[in-house]
């Protein structure tokens, strides 16, 4: 059997989901005697043509371009999967989606006729299917392990999509929201950072986005009793994954 071949590709993004595939050191290097790692130009300047077994994509659609390489992408790969809150939720730069891009370019740029954009940042499975959605701004580790050995074996992987409040007590902490009065977005956010936040006693900012089926509806009045004013919910709900669905409900 042919070595299969693993392919990384950015779009609008900060490379911090690409950074965590390096960050991975030890197994990755494992991994690299698995795979033939085929394109990931922040690891290597080999860069063969696909098709593809897996590929890897970080970020948002925001121009064009985006799109079309997004479906080339898909052309190519057997396996598709979407990595971190810009790739499956339009991430910060979501944030236009609310705002008029033609004004912001006017006020940024010395020349915003030279600026090609959309006027929105959206997920990669808006534009193409996808085979998994990877949360996380960015990504962790070892659900990204999990994620790559499971499609390298040819089975699907087995991560939750419970809220963190279910990481929260796996590690024995102390709820900040019951016992300080500290707003949290974990009711509602997906597992997959380990209660991060809460274990140093902060509020989590729901980097990872929504779990499935969040009730928003009835984390907000705790919020509010919390001292957050509806200005604040509103900014801390449209901070990672604004152009999220799970939320805007
Ligand atoms: S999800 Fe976050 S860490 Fe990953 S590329 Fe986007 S902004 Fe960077
Ligand atoms: S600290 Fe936040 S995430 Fe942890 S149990 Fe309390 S509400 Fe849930």
């Amino acid at each position: 059997m042919d070595t299969p071949t693993l392919a990384v590709f950015k779009l609008a993004s900060c490379d911090g989901c690409q950074l965590t595939v390096l960050d991975c050191e030890d197994e990755l290097l494992a991994l690299a005697g698995r795979v033939r790692i085929a394109h990931f130009l922040e690891a290597t300047s080999a860069v063969e043509p696909g098709p593809y077994d897996v590929t890897l994509v970080e970020g948002s659609i925001t121009t064009a371009a985006d799109a079309e390489r997004i479906r080339q992408l898909r052309a190519e790969s057997k396996v598709l999967v979407a990595i971190g809150a810009c790739a499956t939720a339009g991430g910060i730069q979501a944030l236009r989606n609310f705002g008029d891009v033609a004004e912001f370019a006017s006020v940024v740029y010395a020349r915003p006729d030279y600026i090609e954009t959309l006027a929105t940042s959206t997920a990669v499975a808006d534009h193409v299917p996808v085979d998994f959605e990877l949360r996380g701004c960015p990504i962790d580790k070892h659900q990204l392990l999990e994620v790559l050995t499971a499609f390298l074996a040819g089975r699907k992987p087995d991560l939750p999509d419970t809220s963190v409040c279910t990481e929260c007590k796996r590690r024995g902490l102390t709820c900040v929201m019951v016992a300080d009065g500290t707003p949290c977005l974990g009711p509602v956010t997906h597992a997959g950072c380990g209660a991060l936040c809460p274990a140093y006693r902060r509020g989590c900012f729901g980097c990872f986005g929504p779990m499935t089926k969040p009730n928003v509806a009835a984390l907000i009045p705790r919020l509010r009793a919390a001292g957050m004013s509806d200005g604040d919910v509103d900014r801390v709900f449209h901070t990672f994954n604004a152009a999220s669905a799970g939320w805007s409900s």
